[in-house]
């Protein structure tokens, strides 16, 4: 790793990002001084009180799966940015998307002639949702540009890549967000809540899984090149965070052992991957991924009582019980809460939850479950890690 690119506990404080929020407040929570994309001094000024008011325009980037059947619809439920332009590598996607969401010919973008988005004021924020191994690119080049950034999760394929693209935001002075959306998610919400105010005493135990059979192995997810690495990567992130946002605290420890069972169809990525991480409090959290099975929960037990989701991580559909029965939850379009949260983060001048550290905390994080993994399960520090968290 160059030295630019290393990072400390020095640098990077638990002052500097432990982030308190209540859900909703984000994006409820913010007068509209001034509706254009304020650099972070001129966002008190007269100045920019007196701008025009409009909602700031975001450009997806990569028109995937997730893209296509997930955020456009999400943004159509947004009321502080709405979806104002697109990137994508194929000419085809450009008309079905300029039909259905009304997006100008100008606001339509190619891989080639992405950095020329830096002259177009319809686009305030640029949202990466591409292959992993392309989001340290095409987030340095957006901020380049001039654009604030949500990059989807995992932030990068590497630690360093991860402080590329904060330096980058940094140098440009722009804001950068971690396609976290679970962190406005009101089930999930209700567990940070659940155990971090210690409504049922202390945790004293804590179990994340998520994994699906992955039927496709042609994809770029089964390839370490394009994936970075195989479920832990994709979706055991998800209840690593719910892990870490339940309970309140960074784990301490790592130890990690790959489980594949189909070795002749996951040689280059894992198949399947179990660890265990070790908080501050003692307690040991268990954790599984999988391509090669349906799995999905987080589990809380405490002191006087349990809380869990099960599903929990998926877009709707979350169901959660407590040891005095169900939750009774509203869902909301969680997506939509997290870019007017960011929107809010943007126009306010406020720090973002799901940020660039948090990113790069949680590939740390990655790394070293892998690192333990390849050695068979030894038990690794984690204390150079990031130290960002969020307290409700
Ligand atoms: P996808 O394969 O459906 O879409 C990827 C897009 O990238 C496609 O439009 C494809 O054309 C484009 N692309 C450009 N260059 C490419 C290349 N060289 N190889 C392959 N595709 C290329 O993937 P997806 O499921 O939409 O995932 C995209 C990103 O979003 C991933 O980082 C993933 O982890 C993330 N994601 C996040 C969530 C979430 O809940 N936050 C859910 C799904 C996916």
């Amino acid at each position: 790793m160059k030295k630019k690119n290393s990072y400390t506990r020095s640098t990077i404080t638990r002052r500097d990002f432990v982030i308190r929020t209540s859900i909703g407040v984000g994006a409820a929570g913010f007068g509209f001084a001034s509706c254009s994309s304020p650099k972070p001094e001129e966002s008190d000024s007269t100045e920019a009180k007196e701008t025009t008011k409009r909602k700031l325009g975001v450009a997806l980037v990569g028109l995937g799966n997730y893209a296509t059947n997930q955020l456009a619809p999400a943004l159509q439920h947004t009321e502080h940015c709405y979806l104002a332009g697109i990137v994508t590598g194929t000419k085809q996607k450009e008309k079905i998307w300029q039909d259905k969401y009304g997006i100008p010919d100008g606001n339509i973008y190619n891989y080639d002639n992405y950095d020329s988005i830096a002259n177009n004021e319809d686009i305030d924020i640029v949202y990466v949702v591409l292959p992993n191994s392309m989001h340290a690119e095409y987030t340095i080049r957006g901020a380049q540009a001039g654009k604030h950034m949500m990059c989807e999760k995992p932030m990068a394929i590497s630690v360093a890549e991860c402080q590329q693209m904060i330096d980058a935001c940094s140098q440009a002075n722009r804001k950068l967000s971690i396609g976290y959306r679970l962190h406005y998610e009101p089930f999930n919400a209700e567990m940070m809540r659940l155990g971090q105010k210690e409504v049922y005493g202390k945790i004293t135990g804590l179990q994340a899984s998520f994994g699906f059979t992955m039927g496709n192995l042609d994809q770029w997810r089964a390839k370490k090149a394009m994936s970075g690495g195989g479920p832990l990567m994709d979706v055991g992130i998800y209840a690593m965070q719910g892990s870490i946002y339940t309970q309140g605290a960074l784990p301490v420890t790592v130890k990690a052992i790959e489980t594949t069972k189909n070795k002749e169809d996951w040689n280059d990525v894992e198949g399947s991957l179990e660890w265990e991480m070790e908080f501050p409090s003692g307690v040991v959290a268990q954790y599984e991924t999988t391509y090669e099975a349906n799995i999905q929960f987080l589990k809380a037990k405490a002191e006087n009582g349990f809380f869990e989701l099960a599903p929990a991580y998926v877009y709707n559909g979350l169901e959660g019980v407590t040891s005095d029965g169900p939750m009774n939850i509203e869902p909301v379009v969680h997506q939509a809460k997290h870019m007017d949260a960011f929107t809010a983060n943007i126009l306010n001048n406020t720090p973002v939850i799901a940020s660039g550290e948090m990113g790069m905390r949680d590939m740390y994080y990655i790394e070293k479950i892998y690192a333990s993994a390849a050695s068979g399960g030894d038990v690794l520090s984690l204390a150079g890690a990031p130290q960002v968290l969020h307290l409700v």
